[in-house]
């Protein structure tokens, strides 16, 4: 601030000092001391006796002698219009020459920012950067450049300056050129470096002067005859590399792992699919088998009536109904007649075909809701649901009918053979409170199938039909139903 004072105080020192006035002024007294020189001289050389004379006349003789005088009368005024010229033109080449000054000075100031900038730049980075000349000769390096290439271990002490590293490396002969590794590689930089005039990111091979190589990317530019560089070290770069080599090889493997876990389970889940449906088949064929065996369980294996376990639970049902609702229902029993001739004669597997014969004709003579199961041997038995006495002494006897008019047919010759039945109905009243019990009702109707079989077969009897006489008289009944398969 104190030099910037004093140099403006100075410019306006000389401002004044270069001022037309001050030059005019000057030019006016030269003017003035001319002319007086020019007087005493001539007046010296002339023979001018001054007599009597006053001065002015003395003067005027003098003019007249030498006309040049006027002149000489005049050099004042021409000097100060000299000196007024002279100043200006010189306070227009100080403006001119200040201006220099102004522009000199700011551009110093730039300058120096530039350079601390630059400075700055060049000390704070992580790469190194360096500048030699053209032979190799190292001008400047930053710091970071030195801990890369170790060049502190070269000296003892270390350099303190980049000016002292350069002086001891130039007094060693060390010059950049002997950072390569490989000649070939050096060459082929400088090479593309004074064909292109830079060289940007080249993969090389470098030694530090401990002797020790790392791979780096070197950037040069070359200005003039000094080269401008960078070198970044790979070395981390590289280790980075190797260490995302294994890694990507092992994400690979695990991929590859991965993807063979995934068919093995593809191939786990179809054969999965496969056991799921061969256990659904199985459940369906155990569902089917536990279906048969629940029909076996409750079907007669001959004639595919029910059984007579069966037929004795669903009796008990029916009559338990029955009493709740107090309505009736007829149970028959059949007995073929003199099946045991019968059996004598055609023998025992026709007297088998004879009872499955039997069987249909009877279910063929029922509806679907009644219940008609094989009893044992030769005999069976029927319930009527929601059926009064007449309707089922009726139906009885359609089927005396029924069995009365099949013919079977017997042996090659085709022999025809009629079968005949006898049957005994009792029935349930329910309407009117009856206390018997659903054994004692089947009972009373095996007693009245005994009387059909004293009266001479062939017929159906009633449990003391007694008791029905009205009932009985004109029972109404629809046409017998038709079964598929009859
Ligand atoms: P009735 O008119 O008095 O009933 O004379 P029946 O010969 O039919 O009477 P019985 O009770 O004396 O004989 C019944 C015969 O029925 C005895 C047996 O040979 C025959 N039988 C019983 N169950 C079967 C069977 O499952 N198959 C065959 N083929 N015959 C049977
Ligand atoms: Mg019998
Ligand atoms: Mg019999």
């Amino acid at each position: 601030m104190q030099g910037m004072d004093e140099s403006s105080e100075l410019t306006e020192k000389i401002n004044e000092a270069a001022s037309p006035t001050s030059y005019t002024f000057k030019g006016l007294f030269s003017g003035i001391f001319f002319a007086l020189a020019g007087y005493v001289i001539q007046f010296n050389a002339s023979s001018v006796s001054w007599g009597q004379r006053s001065f002015w006349e003395v003067i005027r003789s003098f003019h007249m002698s030498n006309p040049i005088l006027y002149l000489l009368d005049l050099s004042p005024l021409i000097f100060a219009i000299a000196g007024a010229l002279v100043g200006k033109t010189h306070q227009e080449k100080m403006a001119y020459l200040n201006k220099v000054r102004d522009l000199l000075k700011e551009q110093r100031e730039q300058l120096s920012s530039l350079r601390f900038r630059h400075a700055e730049l060049f000390e704070k980075t992580d790469d190194c950067l360096f500048v030699t000349r053209l032979d190799g000769e190292v001008v400047d390096m930053n710091r970071a450049g030195m801990k890369l290439l170790r060049i502190d271990g070269l000296f003892n002490p270390p350099p303190t300056s980049n000016e002292e590293l350069c002086r001891r490396l130039k007094e060693k002969g060390i010059t950049a050129q002997s950072v390569y590794s490989q000649r070939k590689e050096r060459d082929r930089v400088l090479a593309a470096l004074k064909e292109k005039g830079i060289v940007s990111n080249f993969e090389v091979k470098l030694k530090r002067f401990d002797g020790t190589e790392f791979d780096a990317l070197i950037t040069l530019t070359l200005k003039k005859d000094l080269i401008f560089g960078r070198i970044i070290d790979l070395t981390a770069i590289k280790r980075v590399e190797v260490l995302l080599k294994k890694a990507n090889a092992e994400l690979e493997k695990k991929n590859r792992e991965l993807v063979k876990a995934l068919s093995e389970l593809q191939v786990l889940r179809i054969q999965d699919e496969k056991h799921r449906r061969e256990l659904a088949r199985l459940n369906e064929d155990l569902r089917h088998a536990n279906q048969l065996l629940a029909e076996m369980a409750i079907t007669d294996g001959l004639t595919e009536l029910y059984n007579y376990r069966h037929f004795m639970q669903l009796l008990k049902k029916e009559w338990e109904r029955a009493k709740r609702n107090k309505q009736d229902f007829c149970a028959l029993m059949i007995d073929i007649d003199h099946f045991k001739d019968f059996n004598d004669r055609w023998g025992h597997q026709a007297g088998d075909e004879a009872l499955k014969v039997v069987a249909q004709t009877l279910k063929s003579q029922t509806r679907e809701y009644d219940i008609i199961a094989r009893y044992g041997g030769e005999e069976f038995s029927v319930i009527f649901p929601d059926t009064t006495l007449a309707t089922g002494y009726a139906i009885a006897k359609r089927m005396i009918e029924a069995i009365e008019n099949k013919t079977l047919t017997m042996d090659s010759k085709g022999q025809k053979v009629r079968l005949t039945i006898s049957a005994g109905v009792s029935a349930f009243l329910g309407k009117e409170e009856d206390p018997r019990s659903y054994a004692q009702v089947l009972k009373d109707a095996d007693v009245a199938l005994y009387l059909a079989k004293n009266k001479g077969r062939n017929r159906v009897e009633i449990y003391r039909s007694d008791l029905f006489t009205e009932t009985l008289k004109d029972p109404t009944l629809s046409k017998p139903p038709s079964h598929d398969g009859d």
